[in-house]
């Protein structure tokens, strides 16, 4: 089965029961398989940073879902956890991101593979590091690339999603 990594995160109401709703969620999907499970992360917002702080973390699917079926999956899933799309980057109950599916690359309108904006991003990096340190991304390791990134405000929480779904 491929493999595709996902970014999750909330930064309104209750952040991790809405991480576990979101994992679980992915997790029934008959075509899922869920092999891993980052830390969480608490992180500041960045981009537009007046906003209350984030849980992110990223999980690891073997999945026979193509691409854009996944990322139909993820913005059901958002909706269904009560996401109502105001401004860009503002505050959000939940946001599921596809990172990256086994090599795909993909310039769709509605889906860019791997994630456009991941490279910098320590609140996507340090928890991919987590589980996939070695993974390639534009031919470097992720550790390399987590390496680079500014990692102010990013602190990894002894949170257990698995405890909470
Ligand atoms: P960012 O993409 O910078 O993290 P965001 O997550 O806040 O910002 P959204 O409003 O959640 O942005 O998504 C806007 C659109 O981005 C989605 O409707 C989707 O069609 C598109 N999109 C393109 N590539 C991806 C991807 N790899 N993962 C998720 N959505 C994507
Ligand atoms: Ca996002
Ligand atoms: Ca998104």
């Amino acid at each position: 089965m491929p493999t595709a990594y996902l970014a999750l995160g909330s930064n309104l109401a209750d952040r991790r029961h809405l991480l576990a709703a979101a994992l679980a969620a992915l997790a029934r999907d008959p075509q899922n398989r869920l092999t891993g499970v980052s830390p969480v992360y608490e992180t500041k917002a960045v981009g537009l940073t007046d906003q209350p702080d984030f849980l992110n973390c990223v999980v690891r699917l073997e999945t026979d879902l193509a691409p854009l079926a996944l990322l139909d999956l993820c913005l059901a899933i958002e909706q269904q956890l009560g996401r109502i799309r105001r401004e860009r980057w503002g505050p959000r109950t939940v946001d599921l991101d596809l990172l990256l599916h086994e090599e795909t690359t993909l310039h769709d309108d509605r889906l860019t593979l791997p994630h456009p904006r991941m490279k910098t991003r320590a609140f996507v990096l340090a928890p991919l590091a987590d589980l996939a340190p070695d993974l390639l991304l534009h031919g470097e390791p992720i550790r390399t690339h987590l390496a680079r990134a500014d990692q102010t405000g990013v602190h990894r929480t002894d949170i257990n999603l698995a405890a909470l779904a």
